[in-house]
């Protein structure tokens, strides 16, 4: 344990953010990070609980909390450093964009605020590259084995990473000029800066992972091809495939899928080349259908792109301010949350449906939209929403942003022609093993479970590298 008491004398500081009216004007990280002293302060307000809640309920990774919080306390750098990695490949990635299901699960959350975990990891990761402890190891020996990982998100990092890690010969093919999934093509540099993706790439590259950017597997190409050549073939590729809302008026132009924009602007900010239609929020009144968090990166890119006012929409009804009697700690709580985008400026509306575009000259200009409640059945199933009579209105709208969730892995001829089983909701089936149908091909991240979280995907990868381990060939191994 680190300092006896420290929770009881020291108040929890959070970094902060820069302020509203300087980050709106560029696409930098909006979020600070402690100076090495604040750091030490806070990890000592860990109290050792004896049954840590925030590893065992709250981290999908099991991240080793209290024992990190330690080493940092005695300021142990090195030691600190293996202790996340043990469970972490990227804590760069969590420790920015994780939205700490182990801080709500804190034992001291229970009546104080919460030990500030996730700052404290990322300033972990990052004091050690200051400091030039965390350099690239790459494997003493190497199997004869080969793996080709499909797709370059979270999942399909952490799975290339470990397999190299264990000498095993890794390709990923990403689709993209560049890998990294939607750490970064989807995630805004607002929240996630380019270079942090770029540094673990060229770590990875370092350690031997070899990266063929710029190939659609399945198109160029085929399942034969992977099957002849690696021993193995894992699945990584998402659920990009993005959720509709087929109500009349959704031809006219200025309606976009959410991941159309963000990714776009993000390979505006790279220098990559545009080749869809520019979508611009500049001067325009934007309205964002879905409350989640890919909503939420859309306020705060349009409201970066000089839009006048924005937007959002949620069909569900408002969560209360705070926890929930229904999601005791140390649930995640079914509570509010305004993300940093939402305080830059936008309105949030709740218990709204959209029913119709309206258009003019083949252009949307208003959304007609109606109030809903919801009714929960007899039979304890799923609420159902319900029209409130005489609540229609019209809201005005130049650009319309569709960011209502995904519904699983984009149409892919590699799925296809491999003949994949899919789960009742579209995803890509597998078993106990992360064996999808196919033999000698695995499923990781997204395509298998949704879409999800990255702290999600990352577990995922790491736990599909080990079965895939275990799977191979004796000799192999
Ligand atoms: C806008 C947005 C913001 C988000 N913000 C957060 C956040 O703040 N915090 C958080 O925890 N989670 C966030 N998420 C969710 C998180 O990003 C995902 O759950 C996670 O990235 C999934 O990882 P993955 O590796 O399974 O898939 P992905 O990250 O989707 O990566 C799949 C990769 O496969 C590639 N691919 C697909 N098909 C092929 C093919 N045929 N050949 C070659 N390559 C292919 C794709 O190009 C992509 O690079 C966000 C999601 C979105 C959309
Ligand atoms: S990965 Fe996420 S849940 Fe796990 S310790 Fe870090 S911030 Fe918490």
């Amino acid at each position: 344990m680190g300092k006896e008491r420290g929770f009881m004398e020291i108040e929890r500081r959070d970094p902060g953010y820069r302020p509203v009216e300087e980050r709106v004007k560029d696409y930098r990280a909006v979020e600070r990070q402690f100076s090495s002293t604040q750091l030490v302060e806070q990890a000592t307000r860990c109290m050792d609980c004896g049954i840590p809640f925030c590893c065992s309920t709250g981290c999908p990774l099991a991240n080793v909390i209290p024992e990190f919080n330690d080493l940092v306390y005695k300021e142990r750098w090195q030691d600190a450093l293996d202790m996340l990695l043990l469970t972490n490949p990227f804590p760069e990635f969590t420790g920015r964009i994780c939205p700490a299901p182990c801080e709500t699960s804190c034992t001291l959350g229970i009546n104080r605020d919460p030990v500030a975990i996730r700052q404290i990891e990322v300033s972990i990761v990052e004091n050690a590259f200051r400091r030039g402890l965390l350099e690239a190891e790459p494997p003493s020996r190497r199997h004869d084995a080969r793996i080709a990982v499909v797709g370059s998100g979270p999942a399909g990092l952490a799975t290339a990473d470990v397999l190299n890690r264990h000498g095993y010969n890794v390709v990923v093919f990403e689709k993209n000029r560049y890998p990294g999934g939607l750490l970064r093509y989807g995630i805004p540099d607002f929240k996630l800066e380019k270079w942090v993706v770029e540094r673990r790439i060229k770590l990875m590259e370092d350690e031997g992972v070899v990266f063929e950017t710029g190939v659609d597997v399945g198109l160029d190409l085929s399942s034969k091809y992977l099957l002849d050549r690696f021993d193995a073939v894992v699945l990584s590729a998402g659920a990009e495939k993005p959720r509709d809302l087929p109500i009349p008026g959704r031809d006219l132009e200025g309606i976009h899928f959410a991941m159309d924009f963000l990714s776009q602007q993000n390979r505006r900010i790279s220098g990559e080349e545009i080749k869809s239609e520019e979508i611009s929020a500049r001067d325009k009144h934007v309205i964002v259908i879905g409350g989640g968090d890919t909503g939420s990166d859309c306020v705060g890119t349009s409201n970066r792109q000089g839009a006048t006012g924005v937007t959002q929409l949620e069909i569900l009804a408002e969560p209360p301010e705070n926890r929930p009697a229904e999601t005791p700690w140390p649930l995640w709580p079914l509570s509010r949350r305004d993300s940093s985008s939402h305080k830059e400026g936008c309105e949030r509306r709740w218990s709204v449906q959209t029913e119709e575009f309206v258009g003019n000259q083949g252009r949307v200009s208003k959304l007609k939209c109606c109030e809903v409640e919801w009714d929960t059945p007899q039979d304890g199933g799923r609420p159902v929403p319900r029209k409130v009579k005489g609540s229609d209105f019209l809201l005005p709208a130049d650009l319309v942003f569709l960011s209502m969730g995904f519904t699983g892995p984009a149409t892919n001829k590699l799925v296809d022609d491999l003949e994949l089983q899919l789960d009742p909701r579209g995803n890509i089936q597998r078993d106990g093993d992360h064996r999808t149908s196919h033999p000698g091909v695995f499923v990781a991240g997204d395509m298998t479970h949704g879409a999800s979280l990255v702290v999600r995907a990352i577990n995922d990868g790491v736990q599909t590298a080990r079965s895939v381990m275990n799977c191979l060939k004796p000799t192999d191994r």
